[in-house]
């Protein structure tokens, strides 16, 4: 198959070229604030299918569905709690997920057999539009083999999904650099599923209590069942395999200059690149500038596979802030092989 690139800078007839093949059941990419996502109609299972055949997605993962009018959210849940809507109001069109009953409208495919939905208002402006000329919601998961890292330019995606989907629609490298917040709202208490581009701290301003999944910080063995299943899946992970090293970055620094071996890769804040020599250095922004590590990180974990370094060492933020975002993809790409020096 011919994958199209398709720029709404040049053309703007684009948007219904990709509407038109959304209509017919196809599956795009498309940019979003977050990351790229691979999107098909999320009122139709079989386009949803679409997207698990091109990712090689396991079937038990639900799809997020993203929609551009706050109408569409009373649409696809069942019902809307007042926790939705402050949420909404403080935080869409955003980087968060918000998790409600289904509605039946929502096919088998896209809640992966739950009975729940995954829904986000993204603030993208090209994603927006599609979603409207489309006038559909439109499911989509990161646009990624899955196992990879999450694509944030469309370079990335035609890396991955070339010759498996029909188009990729051009909307610049994303803003916020990891997937959305997902926020679960059907329990007794708001739980926090995955961090993302809203911080926990965030939401505990706008809900008061939030509790945090321990998948998050953990790892979880295979035969456990998690509120997310996305969450048990080895993810983000470059061809080599990655040791996260946790703590104050001098120190971090240190073991990291000790124990790296020859044809080692390094994911470093920027202060420390210089003093690296040997090794394959990606850097991922300045030790306290998160929202510049968040843009960067899966670009530095995508860049190790052009390279012939056969390990990889990460240096990692703390857990405040969009910190426990960027930890929670770097210890994820590392499988949870983590060193704790503090
Ligand atoms: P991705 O878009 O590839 O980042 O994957 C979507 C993530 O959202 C996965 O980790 C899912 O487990 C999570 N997710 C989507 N829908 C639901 C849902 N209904 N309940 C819990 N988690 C969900
Ligand atoms: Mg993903």
């Amino acid at each position: 198959m011919d994958t199209q690139l398709l720029d709404p800078e040049k053309d703007k007839s684009v948007y219904e070229k990709a509407a038109s093949l959304l209509k017919s059941g196809e599956v795009v990419a498309i940019p979003t604030e977050t990351v790229y996502g691979l999107a098909a109609n999320a009122l139709s299972g079989e386009a949803v299918e679409k997207i698990f055949a091109a990712k090689g997605r396991p079937q038990d993962n639900p799809l997020i569905v993203h929609i551009a009018d706050l109408k569409q959210m009373k649409e696809l849940a069942r019902y809307v709690p007042e926790s939705a809507k402050k949420l909404a109001d403080a935080f869409w069109p955003g980087p968060l997920t918000i998790i409600l009953p289904k509605a039946d409208c929502i096919p088998v495919q896209v809640s992966a057999g739950l009975d729940t939905v995954g829904i986000r208002f993204p603030s993208h402006k090209v994603a927006q539009k599609l979603i409207k000329t489309a006038g559909l919601p439109l499911a989509a998961p990161s646009a990624n083999l899955s196992g990879r890292p999450s694509t944030t330019t469309s370079n990335h995606v035609m890396q991955d999904l070339k010759g498996k989907i029909p188009a990729v629609l051009e909307g610049g490298a994303c803003q916020v650099g990891v997937e959305s917040t997902v926020i679960s709202l059907v329990g007794e208490k708001p739980r926090l599923l995955r961090p993302g581009g809203i911080s926990l701290e965030q939401l505990i301003e706008v809900l008061g209590d939030v509790e945090v999944d321990r998948a998050i910080t953990e790892k979880i063995d295979d035969d456990v069942r998690v509120s997310a299943p996305g969450m048990k899946y080895r993810h983000y992970a470059p061809k080599a395999p990655v040791t996260v090293v946790c703590g104050n970055p001098d120190k971090t620094f240190e073991y990291i200059k000790l124990n790296a071996g020859e044809k080692a890769g390094v994911l470093c804040f920027k202060e420390y690149v210089k003093m690296f020599p040997k090794c394959e250095c990606r850097e991922m922004g300045s030790v306290n500038d998160l929202k510049e590590q968040a843009k960067r990180i899966f670009d530095a974990l995508r860049a190790f596979d052009e390279t012939e370094v056969c390990e990889i060492w990460a240096q990692c933020p703390s857990d405040k802030g969009l910190g426990l975002a960027i930890a929670n993809r770097l210890k994820k790409a590392a499988g949870f092989h983590i060193i704790e020096l503090d």
